[in-house]
Order: C-alpha cells, then sequence, then structure tokens
C-alpha cells in the first residue's frame, strides 16, 4: 500500500520514514505544504483533521499524527499547544528571533523553574483510507531537564528525558528514540492492528 505523509515537519518525516521501513506501507511525501487549522479538542481530532485536508489533495491514504508535551505542573500543558505554546497567552509570550522550538523551550523551562518536572509525550497516528480510519496512541514518560542537552531529534527533545535514562531525547540515537518514543509506540500499535484485520479479513 502507498500511503501519503500529512506532514511538512522535518523531524517527524525522518521518524515515519524508519518507522513504517519494511512495514509493506510505502510512504509517499507531500509535494506541497497543505494548510491545515489544527482546532480539534483532542489529538485524535487534529490528526484527523489533517489526515482528511491531506486525502482531499492527493486521493491516496494518508498517515497523520498530532502529538504533544504534557508537563503536570503546568496542567497538561503544552497539549494541544505544543509547536506553538511560545505564542499562546498561557505562561505569557515569548518573543525573540529564535525559531518557534527555541522559543518553545526557553518558555517551557522559564515556567518550570523550582517546580515538578514530571511529563510525558503522547501521540496519536491515523492511518485514513478514506471513509474510515484506524488510530493507535502512544506514550513516552518522562521528565523535563533543567537546561537543552544534544543535538539529535527536534522540538522539546532537547528538554525531555524519557524514563529511566539519563540523557535527553536528542541525546538518544535516532533507533534508540524510535524504540522508546511515543510515535514509536503509535506506529508499531498501528501496524500490529494492520497485521491482525489482515489476519482475520
Ligand atoms: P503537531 O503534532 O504537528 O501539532 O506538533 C506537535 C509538537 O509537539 C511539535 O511541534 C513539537 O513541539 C512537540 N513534539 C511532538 N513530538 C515530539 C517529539 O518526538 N520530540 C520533540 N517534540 C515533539
Amino acid at each position: 500500500m502507498r500511503a501519503v505523509l500529512a506532514t511538512s515537519n522535518r523531524g517527524k518525516v525522518e521518524e515515519f520514514r524508519r518507522l513504517f521501513a519494511g512495514s509493506g506501507i510505502e510512504i509517499v511525501l507531500p509535494d506541497k505544504v497543505i494548510e491545515v487549522e489544527e482546532k480539534g479538542q483532542s489529538y485524535l481530532e487534529n490528526a484527523l483533521i489533517k489526515a482528511k485536508a491531506y486525502h482531499r489533495v492527493y486521493s491516496l491514504p494518508t498517515i497523520a499524527d498530532d502529538s504533544g508535551l504534557e508537563v503536570d505542573a503546568l496542567g497538561g500543558y503544552p497539549g494541544l499547544f505544543s509547536s506553538r505554546f511560545w505564542s499562546i497567552d498561557h505562561g505569557g509570550i515569548e518573543i525573540g528571533d529564535e525559531p518557534p522550538d527555541a522559543r518553545n523551550v526557553k518558555k517551557l523551562l522559564r515556567l518550570l523553574d523550582g517546580k515538578d518536572r514530571s511529563a510525558r509525550f503522547v501521540a496519536v497516528v491515523v492511518l485514513y483510507p478514506g471513509d474510515c480510519f484506524l488510530a493507535s496512541e502512544g506514550t513516552c514518560e518522562g521528565r523535563i531537564a533543567d537546561s537543552p542537552r544534544g543535538e539529535k531529534g527536534f522540538g522539546y527533545d532537547p528538554v525531555f528525558i524519557p524514563e529511566g535514562l539519563n540523557l535527553t531525547m536528542a541525546e538518544l540515537s535516532p533507533e534508540e528514540k524510535d524504540r522508546i518514543s511515543h510515535r514509536g509506540r503509535a506506529v508499531r500499535s498501528l501496524l500490529e492492528c494492520i497485521d491482525h484485520l489482515r489476519a482475520v479479513v
């Protein structure tokens, strides 16, 4: 099966390519950015909004995800607002010239000063062939580091320390991240679900 990947996020593209390698699903990268307003109330709603928007353009089965970082001391924020945390009116807007990811991290560290640092990444991945969908969720528990470390990954990776480790996600190899990450877990359970369906249908 060929499936279009409903994202233009470079970090996610690399991860999805690795995670679907050898699965029998050939990932097709979109040749243009489709602007989508993520106005859903949940990761699943947002993933479906993206999947449907790309499906309308490409008429191919579509894979989409929506993901975020949930920090306990911030009542689950940034959550659905993770990619644009710097700009939302929650804990003050982070103004500056740096790219959004760097401003998101700065704001997070500012808000967590002196607070409990437990957090988790959550990802919901959907496969939308048109008219129906399969969805799966993956989580990765951990804590927020005192300062950024590591060059790999994207987003909040430099400040997220997965449970049981002393390294940030950005210090792990791509394969190590895939093994424990929210996205890795969600994709593997989606693939298991597809296998299960193939076996019974
Ligand atoms: P969205 O799913 O495109 O709405 O974006 C989710 C946002 O959550 C990203 O832009 C990152 O800020 C953050 N995020 C999601 N997954 C990861 C990850 O694996 N590493 C680091 N940050 C992530």
